[in-house]
C-alpha cells in the first residue's frame, strides 16, 4: 500500500466521522426547511429566467412549439388578469397598474409606485372564455364584496 493510499483512506474515515456527527447534530427538520427554502429560490430564479426569455426572445421563441404554447397561455392568463383589475379597478373608481399592480386614481397617468404608464381603459382582449368569465364571477360576488385590500392575481 503507497503512502498515497494512505492518505485517501484517512481523508475518506476522516470525512466519514464528521459526516456521522453532523448527521447527529443537525436536526432532519432543519435539513427540510434548508431544502424546501432553495427549492423556492431555484423556482424563483426560474420564474425570473423564464419571465426574461418571456419579454426579451418571443420572436425566437415562438418558432418552437413548446415556448409557443406556454406564452400563449401566458398571454391568456395576462388577458384574464387584465380584465379582473380593470373589473375591480372600475368597481373601486381605481386604475391598476399593469406592471406592480398598485392601484391609483382613474385621473393618474402613471403609477405612483413604479411609474409605468397607466391604461385607465385598456383595449379588450377579443377571447371566447376568459375574461368573460372572470367578468361574470366578478359580478356574481356581488357589490358589497370588499376587494380593496385583494391585491390583483399573482400568476407564478
Ligand atoms: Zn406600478
Amino acid at each position: 500500500m503507497s503512502i498515497l493510499d494512505d492518505v485517501v483512506i484517512n481523508a475518506k474515515s476522516a470525512a466519514e466521522a464528521v459526516g456521522r456527527k453532523a448527521g447527529q447534530l443537525v436536526d432532519v427538520s432543519k435539513l427540510r426547511i434548508s431544502a424546501a427554502e432553495i427549492n423556492a429560490e431555484i423556482a424563483k430564479r426560474y420564474e425570473v429566467l423564464g419571465q426574461y426569455v418571456y419579454e426579451c426572445s418571443r420572436s425566437t421563441l415562438s418558432a418552437d412549439p413548446e415556448a409557443a404554447g406556454q406564452m400563449t397561455e401566458i398571454d391568456e392568463l395576462k388577458a384574464q388578469q387584465a380584465a379582473i383589475a380593470k373589473e375591480l379597478g372600475d368597481k373601486q373608481n381605481k386604475v391598476f397598474c399593469p406592471v406592480c399592480g398598485k392601484q391609483s386614481p382613474t385621473s393618474a397617468t402613471f403609477c405612483s409606485a413604479c411609474g409605468a404608464k397607466l391604461m385607465p381603459d385598456p383595449e379588450p382582449v377579443p377571447q371566447e372564455a376568459g375574461p368573460d368569465d372572470a367578468r361574470e364571477a366578478a359580478e356574481a360576488d356581488g357589490p358589497d364584496v370588499q376587494n380593496s385590500d385583494i391585491p390583483p392575481r399573482q400568476f407564478p
